[in-house]
């Protein structure tokens, strides 16, 4: 039986499990099978504060965990695949194999990239199309490529792309970007960004590697083709909570709801980080509310151990 198992090895989770482990709650922390959530998928940080001169995501996940590690937390390497919230102790499965007790519970799963929900985009999929320009850049060495959307993310793939691309359009669906000022004026400063405005991907062209898309001006009605060879899907995130379904409240759009700090509707289960968070995403503020987390599991237990 433990004290506290945290799933989710983001920054909110590796901060839940700072702070527990430090409380001496000896914490079981579910890593999944790629450990560091979104941040191992970017490229440079530079407004995650103690960093003057910015830190690459995968290293800041890396001393995270290592940080976590250094005060006693135990990780587990692999996924919770269901979960019984509905009497304690709580019980979580891993791969469908083993079960794991415990008397408390940080939901701290994250939030994946949403795709276009295109059929060849699902089928291109690591033949040009990718989430991940950190990841696939590399392979796009003097190509043309198209990224799509219109926020931080998308601006922040398209500079990226640009250190091994000869041309990167951002096509985005208005005529206005949703992205920071900041990386506006970056990438309109990049003479090899183009922007094409207020219109979508209708589809992905190419047989067994993306040769081109096709789009539409949304304003106008016209679709035309561009050859491109890789396309970089960036329209935003949606909550990693499925698992969690009927058991705990969530939004309408699948965020779990949390009141009180971290709490849900369930005693002794809390959610931190982009799970419960639509409005602000943040490396920073995903960490902060890690360790909301983890003080208002230090404070149930408190208040609740003689009943358990
Ligand atoms: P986001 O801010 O939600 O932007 C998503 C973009 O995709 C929007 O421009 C949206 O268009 C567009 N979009 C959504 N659905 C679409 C669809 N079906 N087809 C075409 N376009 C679609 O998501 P994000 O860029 O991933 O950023 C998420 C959060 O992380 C933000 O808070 C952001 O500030 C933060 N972030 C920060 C940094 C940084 O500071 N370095 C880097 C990355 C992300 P509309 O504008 O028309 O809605």
């Amino acid at each position: 039986m433990r004290n506290v198992v945290i799933i989710g090895s983001g920054p909110a989770g590796l901060t839940a499990a700072i702070y527990t482990a430090r409380a001496n709650l000896s914490p079981l922390l579910i890593e999944g099978w790629q450990s560091g959530g979104q941040l191992t998928t970017t490229t440079e940080v530079e407004n995650y504060p103690g960093f003057a001169r910015g830190i690459m995501g995968p290293e800041l996940m890396k001393d995270m965990r290592a940080q976590a590690g250094r005060f006693g937390t135990e990780f587990l390497t692999g996924d919770v695949t269901a979960v019984n919230l509905a009497q304690l102790p709580f019980t979580l499965t891993v791969d469908g194999e083993h079960t794991v007790q415990t008397r408390t519970v940080i939901i701290a799963t994250g939030a994946s990239a949403i795709p276009i929900g295109l059929k060849n985009e699902a089928r291109l999929t690591g033949h040009g199309v990718s989430t991940c320009a950190t990841c696939d850049g590399f392979f796009f060495k003097e190509k043309e490529l198209l990224v799509v959307g219109g926020g931080d993310s998308a601006l922040e793939e398209a500079n990226f792309l640009t250190k091994f691309a000869t041309k990167v359009s951002v096509i985005h669906r208005r005529d206005k970007l949703r992205a920071s000022k900041i990386m506006q004026d970056r990438a309109m400063r990049n003479e090899k960004i183009a922007f094409i405005w207020n219109s979508i991907v209708e589809d992905i062209l190419g047989t067994d590697v993306v040769t081109g898309a096709r789009i539409k001006n949304v304003v106008t009605g016209t679709s035309s083709d561009i050859s491109c060879s890789g396309v970089f899907v960036a329209i935003g995130h949606r909550p990693n909570t499925a698992l969690f379904t009927g058991q705990v409240d969530m939004d309408e759009k699948g965020y779990i709801r949390t009141h009180h700090g971290t709490a849900t509707n369930i005693p002794g289960v809390f959610a931190a980080g982009d799970v419960q968070d639509s409005t602000y995403r943040q490396a920073v503020t995903a960490a902060g509310s890690g360790c909301m987390a983890a003080i208002d599991v230090e404070r149930f237990l408190e208040t609740t151990a003689h009943n358990l």
